[in-house]
């Protein structure tokens, strides 16, 4: 059985631990919701307050040449673009996971659509983020398409001949449960399928190679794993070989050819740049840049292109750990795992359901945070997905010791019945 000093042992032999000190976390709080907020890095505030200060407050309008305001967006894209296995110039940080869905959506059906009319249908999984099938909804309205949702077992099974686009989210939120991105793709490209991969809690989490899986298009978080700040800009990807086929909606002027030729007439930019819609705020850019910064220097402590695979091994020691510490000490609780134990379709994070009275899960949350163990809860859905504990395992910052005290604090709010308390089954508007 696994023990203290064992965890404190494989800290000390971790050769990625001292990357924890590139962020500023509050002593006393072991912190597993990077998955949906990632933490402070400590260059971040000099690096806002610079360009607040001096690329604003001095240079004024110079910036955008002078600082490279206007590269911004494609510059920080080539950083992300090295760790998800996409080439230089094939990604921009811009807009939110939400936009850029319907960026690539509506490029892929207009794709999907000019070499066979008839499809008309978008595939997604039930479990998928609501917004992403929000989005799908709302597209296929204004396009007249149709948006058909299957259980994860029936993908493969809806592969139709009406169907244009398949749009996954590659890590899915509620289970941590991962798809195989290359094995999907090439099943949907078999059936003349276009796929749309959401990589919200991939990115920056676990290896992802689109390059390599011929995906045809992707988005991505900006404040999760990547750290980059609340509401930090979004990414997207476009195949090259599908950049110019379409225009995307959302034709702004940053997505110009020519934007400050000021022509009435719109013209796409070659490559990844029409992805591009308005103006970026340069503030959270600057911050999502020392964020994806602190990633990239886990590559360099690793040796290894992005670092992605010493991180890959360390996060799946530490949901390994986790998941053999809440069965060995916080049994009889009635706990269930809700994430695949199977390596290649595990994403970063651990999510337990409950069984017994309704809310236990998120009042056992609750009370964690209060002990400084801060996850989180993602209710059920009344439809066969339970509530979930959630809890995401970033392994640039949790080291081994960690892992064992939130599951100590987990088997002590069970054992103690602590979670009963009022003041943990109380509901806020964010969970
Ligand atoms: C977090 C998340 C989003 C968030 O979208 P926003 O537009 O940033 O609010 C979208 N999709 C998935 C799968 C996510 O996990």
């Amino acid at each position: 059985m696994t023990t203290l000093d064992d965890c404190h042992r494989r800290d000390a032999a971790d050769p990625l631990a001292p990357l924890k000190n590139l962020f500023d976390l509050p002593d006393g709080v072991i912190y597993l919701d990077g998955n949906s907020l990632g933490p402070l890095p400590r260059a971040t505030p000099a690096r806002v307050a610079d360009t607040m200060a001096r690329e604003w407050g001095q240079d004024l309008i110079q910036s955008w040449n002078k600082a490279g305001w206007f590269q911004m967006p494609r510059r920080v894209g080539d950083k992300i673009a090295r760790l998800i296995g996409a080439g230089a110039g094939e990604v921009v940080a811009t807009d939110t996971t939400s936009i850029n869905l319907y960026k690539v959506l509506s490029a892929a059906l207009s794709i999907a659509q000019a070499d066979d009319p008839a499809r008309r249908v978008i595939v997604s999984e039930r479990s998928n983020f609501p917004t992403d099938l929000y989005i799908a909804e709302a597209l296929c309205r204004e396009r007249g398409c149709s948006l058909k949702l299957v259980e994860t077992d029936d993908i493969a099974g809806a592969l139709s001949p009406q169907v244009a686009v398949l749009m996954l989210t590659h890590v899915n939120y509620r289970t941590g449960a991962m798809h195989d991105m290359a094995g999907v793709t090439a099943a949907a490209h078999a059936a003349g399928i276009l796929t749309v991969w959401d990589l919200a809690h991939s990115a920056g989490a676990v290896p992802v190679d689109l390059s390599g899986a011929q995906a045809d298009f992707a988005v991505g978080c900006g404040y999760k794993y990547l750290n980059g700040g609340p509401g930090a800009p979004a990414f997207v990807w476009v195949n090259p070989r599908h950049t110019d086929r379409a225009w995307q909606p959302l034709a702004g002027w940053w997505g110009h050819a020519a934007p400050f030729a000021f022509s009435p007439a719109y013209q796409p930019a070659a490559g990844i740049t029409r992805y591009q819609c308005g103006t970026q705020p340069m503030l959270s850019l600057a911050a999502l840049d020392c964020g994806v910064d602190t990633l990239l220097a886990a590559g360099e402590l690793a040796r290894a292109p992005g670092g992605m695979a010493a991180l890959r091994a360390k996060s799946l020691a530490l949901t390994d750990l986790f998941i053999d510490l809440v069965e060995s000490r916080c049994d009889g609780h009635g706990l269930g795992l809700a994430t695949p134990r199977e390596h290649a379709r595990r994403g970063s994070q651990v999510c337990l359901t409950m069984n017994g009275r309704a809310g236990a899960a998120y009042a056992t949350v609750q009370a964690l945070i209060a002990r400084g163990v801060i996850g989180d809860f993602r209710a059920g859905d009344g439809a066969g997905h339970a509530d979930i504990l959630r809890f995401g395992f970033a392994p640039l910052y949790t080291g081994f010791a960690d892992v064992w005290h939130a599951a100590e604090h987990l088997r002590a709010v069970l054992t103690s019945g602590e979670w009963q308390r009022p003041e943990f089954n109380q509901h806020h508007e964010v969970t």
